[in-house]
């Protein structure tokens, strides 16, 4: 029997928090469907209190030199590299992602972050405008206290990805991760304390949609980002609104995947694994409209079936695991019903599809699935999965394929593989996606900003683009003559 028991649910004003009258969360290990932890949402005094404690944290957070702030997020991300191994575990306990991922893309990436934005929050400045003899200036300022809000796909990743540049610019947090992954973001509380961040500056609350939906409302709050589905952006975006408050959405797609007929196909079917089925799939930006010309569709097929049955699939604390369970069995029942939608609206099942053979008493497994002759229509080419499930559709022309791949409510990323340079740019400069990847895919390091367009987004995280999202500019005009009135 695993356990991974918290000490308590929430962490506020730099301390572990319960209060047991907020409703149970229960959280399970995907790989065999044991539950490791119970928690509680957050009950509105437990809202008020991480609100209370943000409000006066960010004052005093703000009123420290620049080099202060980066040093303290630069020292977290120093903690966390040292205890990757723990944080990884971790990770793949609440997540059910293979250890073989998670030491390497969770964690370390969230490191990433906090080093980037660390080094960064030295470099804020304002401008100055010369007006003849008179001049004004802005000022660079903090929005105040910013509500993250995850998904569950990458918990460590979000919560520093969300908090990192939200610091840096000043701001304090209150963080409230998905119900379904509630246990990392309380070690980065954790750490952030232990490097030196004053208490109340980042705080976790657990809870349902109803506490994020309570955050939101507060007067308090300056600013939310979010990392969800479309569904939940709608609510979130629409109830930031009656606040006017500042809006961060990263929300879902159904990326499109271009192979042309000069592509290293051996390069291309490791991004359409890559980009479908690392982390069993539960990728927001993940090309699963994987378009592929004519003329090398049957090569492509052949080598991405291939491949794909050599996956070792199995316990996901193992470091030969490639792939682990979804994360809970909800999820696993919504990816099956896509299978079955994809066999009965006439598509190709060429490999995956089901429960994997070891895999049927415990845990929330899926095979990774391939379909081939996968047409526009079809749900499975329309809507989000967010599970391992890869479609093919065949194109012939490249005014058709941008087209195909544009004809979609979301934009958050895309992909081309050719070796025509000029090719290969003027297709991404047709491509409605915030993210574009030229002979690679779903790379996304800190150094480069990250969002999405159309339904599948608003503002970007990482990057220097991230600073615009999480502070405002006050103009300052400063008159040296006398001031002229008409009377
Ligand atoms: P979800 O939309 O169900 O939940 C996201 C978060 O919103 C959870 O913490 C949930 O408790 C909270 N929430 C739900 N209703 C709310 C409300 N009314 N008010 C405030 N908060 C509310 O998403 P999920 O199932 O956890 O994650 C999967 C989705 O996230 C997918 O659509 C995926 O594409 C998307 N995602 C996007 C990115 C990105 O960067 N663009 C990254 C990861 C995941």
């Amino acid at each position: 029997m695993r356990d991974a028991q918290p000490r308590a649910s929430h962490f506020i004003d730099g301390a572990y928090v319960e209060d047991t009258e907020g409703a149970e969360i229960a959280c399970i290990y995907p790989a065999t469907g044991e539950t490791i932890a119970m928690l509680h949402s957050a009950t509105p005094a437990i809202i008020d209190k991480a609100l209370a404690a943000a409000k006066r944290a960010q004052k005093q957070w703000a009123a420290l030199a620049p080099v202060e702030r980066g040093r303290v997020l630069r020292r977290a991300a120093d903690i966390i590299r040292a205890r990757n191994q723990e944080l990884s575990e971790l990770e793949t306990l609440d997540t059910g992602k293979p250890i073989q991922e998670t030491l390497v893309a969770d964690a370390t990436s969230g490191a990433d972050a906090l080093e980037y934005f660390g080094g960064i929050a030295t470099t804020l400045t304002g401008e100055t405008m010369q007006l003849g003899s008179d001049f004004a200036y802005t000022l660079r300022e903090p929005l105040g206290v910013c509500v993250g809000i995850g998904a569950w796909n990458y918990p460590t990743q979000i919560a520093c990805w969300k908090a990192a540049p939200a610091l840096a610019c000043g701001n304090a947090m209150v963080f409230k991760p998905s119900e379904m992954t509630p246990l990392c973001a309380l070690k980065l509380a954790e750490i952030l304390i232990e490097a030196g961040a004053p208490a109340g500056l980042f705080n976790v609350v657990q809870g349902y949609g109803d506490v994020g939906a309570a955050l939101i409302n507060d007067g308090r709050v300056d600013k939310v980002s979010l990392t969800g589905s479309v569904p939940t952006g709608r609510k979130v975006y629409s109830a930031a609104a009656q606040g006017i408050r500042h809006v961060t959405m990263e929300l879902g797609g159904k990326s499109p995947l271009i192979i042309f007929d000069d592509a290293h196909i051996e390069n291309a079917v490791s991004a359409a694994i890559n980009g479908n089925f690392y982390s069993t799939g539960q990728i927001c930006s993940n090309g699963t409209r994987v378009f592929v010309h004519e003329g090398v569709k049957a090569q492509f097929l052949e080598r991405l079936v291939a491949r794909t049955r050599t996956a070792i699939i199995g316990d996901p604390m193992d470091p030969e695991t490639q792939v682990g369970p979804l994360v809970s069995k909800a999820q696993r029942d919504k990816v099956l019903g896509y299978v079955e939608k994809g066999k009965a609206e006439g598509a190709a099942l060429l490999i995956g599809g089901g429960i994997p053979e070891t895999q049927k008493d415990a845990g929330f497994y899926i095979e990774p699935t391939v379909f081939d002759g996968v047409t526009d229509d079809m749900a499975i080419a329309r809507e989000e999965i967010f599970g391992p499930v890869l479609s093919v559709l065949a194109f012939s022309d490249e005014a058709e394929v941008i087209a195909r791949a544009n004809a979609t409510e979301f934009g958050l990323a895309a992909g081309v593989f050719t070796r025509d340079l000029t090719r290969a740019h003027r297709v991404v400069a047709a491509l409605e996606a915030g993210t574009c990847w030229i002979n690679t895919y779903n790379l996304t390091p800190v150094e480069i900003p990250f969002g999405g367009v159309k339904g599948s987004g608003v503002g970007r995280e990482n990057a220097r683009a991230a600073l615009d999202h999480y502070s405002q500019i006050k103009t300052v005009y400063v008159a040296m003559g006398d001031v002229e009135a008409a009377y």
